[in-house]
């Protein structure tokens, strides 16, 4: 057990006396390193110190300039990797579809608190939780340096995972998604959120996406001489859609490799608001014209969003995993479940449902005619070598866990 006075909080909100009632009601728990902080930036100052990063925010989501929500997506900016607990004098469900939110930037909640804050209600929540013990304080995930990642970049480090798409009704797999992943010397195996900005920050990412999708051509073409007709997909960043050189490549590229274009999936997440939307529109209508296939990615976070759906014609969407796994068990999930399923309908989109995490996700996704379906129920994302493996699992799977299947695999 970790001692709590090691433990480092952050109580953002914009009444002073709600500040005073927490520190008190923290301190009577035990927890005495507690900085307060009335407004977003203040906070954000204290977060930018990395040596200061709290283990915990206690964040009220209703604040006047910032509020909870856009701190929050300042905070995955700066990949914050401690715990937060939302407070807010919203109704339940206002806290639940905020709760959602944030799980869905992967960052951990241990739950929400109505105004007014109840000691018990409090002191419940931070029993459950674990501290992180003292060697990983403060919270904080390690962030790459530009020449360290144009080095890993140049000598191979970065390595292709893949994670099956398969099809609902038949269970056959369709495709894969390409997942970059960078087996660090020393570090071990590292994920893309601790690089993939950092690449986008540094102009590395036209180099990234050259590499990923390279590899992940030459085994598209691997599996297709034995006989596997899989889509594969690749994350495209909106920064390499800022130069129209991105067609060429990409077609230079697939041509070469002897892979038709329509197996060729680009997913695509606008991740912060562009400038100018029309060198990325350009690009995406000219690789549609190419026979690429278009996905909408984390479709219902951040700017995936309408506008995007309206403009570009997409074959894909891709529902976020924050409003797919238990969407059967939670009436606001699964109305914007719902929603997106039907307006991909409409729009003659196919329609991924991400996070499909066990049998139930899966069973309410079956029942709704989704198309296909990824995620840890199906399979993690894994290198190329254990594909051949886990595919004849898969299969086997098939035949005796589902008796529900309209097409034999
Ligand atoms: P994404 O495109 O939304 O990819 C899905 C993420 O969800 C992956 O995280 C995957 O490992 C994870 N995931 C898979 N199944 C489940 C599940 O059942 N439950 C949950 N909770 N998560 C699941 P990963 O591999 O860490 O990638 C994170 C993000 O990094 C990706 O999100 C994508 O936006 C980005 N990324 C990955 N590879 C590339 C790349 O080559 N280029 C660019 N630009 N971005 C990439
Ligand atoms: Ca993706
Ligand atoms: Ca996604």
């Amino acid at each position: 057990m970790v001692e709590r006075s090691a433990v480092t909080i952050l109580a953002l909100d914009d009444e002073p006396f709600m500040l005073k009632l927490l520190a008190r009601m923290l301190a009577n728990m035990g927890f005495t390193s507690v900085t307060l902080c009335d407004n977003g930036h203040a906070a954000l100052a204290r977060i930018d110190n990395v040596s200061a990063r709290p283990n915990l925010i206690l964040l009220d989501l209703n604040m006047p300039g910032m509020d909870g929500i856009e701190f929050v997506r300042h905070l995955v900016e700066r990949n914050y990797s401690g715990s937060l607990i939302l407070i807010s004098g919203e109704d339940e469900r206002m806290l639940q579809t905020a709760e959602k939110l944030v799980q869905a930037h992967k960052i951990q909640v241990l739950g929400h608190l109505h105004k007014p804050v109840k000691p018990e209600v409090l002191s419940a929540l931070l029993e459950q939780w674990t501290p992180p013990a003292p060697s990983s304080l403060p919270a904080v995930k390690k962030i790459y340096g530009a020449d360290e990642l144009r080095a890993a970049i140049d000598s191979g480090q970065l390595v292709n995972y893949y994670q099956p798409k398969v099809a609902l009704a038949s269970g056959e797999v369709v495709g894969v998604e390409t997942l970059v992943r960078w087996r660090h010397p020393v570090d071990g195996l590292v994920f893309p959120d601790q690089f993939i900005s950092v690449a986008e920050a540094h102009g590395l990412i036209n180099d990234l996406t050259r590499t990923v999708l390279t590899s992940a051509l030459a085994q598209a073409k691997v599996w297709q001489q034995a006989g596997l007709t899989l889509r594969v997909a690749i994350n495209i960043s909106m920064d390499n859609l800022a130069s129209l050189d991105f067609v060429d490549f990409v077609v230079d590229l697939t041509t070469r490799a002897g892979v038709p274009p329509q197996r060729v999936v680009l997913e695509v997440t606008e991740s912060r608001l562009m400038q100018d939307t029309r060198a990325p529109l350009e690009i995406l209508t000219r690789l549609r014209l190419k026979r690429f296939r278009l996905s909408i990615d984390d479709f219902g976070t951040g700017h995936s969003s309408l506008a995007q759906l309206r403009d570009i014609p997409f074959d894909e969407l891709k529902i976020d995993q924050g409003f797919v796994h238990r969407a059967w068990s939670n009436e606001t999930l699964r109305a914007m479940y719902d929603a997106s399923l039907a307006l991909a309908r409409q729009l003659g989109m196919e329609v991924v449902a991400e996070g499909v995490e066990d049998r139930d996700d899966w069973d309410l996704l079956q029942r709704t005619g989704c198309d296909l379906a990824q995620g840890a129920f199906i399979s993690a994302p894994m290198p190329a070598a254990d594909f051949s493996g886990w595919l004849e699992n898969w299969q086997e799977r098939v035949r005796t866990e589902f008796g529900n299947f309209n097409v034999a695999p």
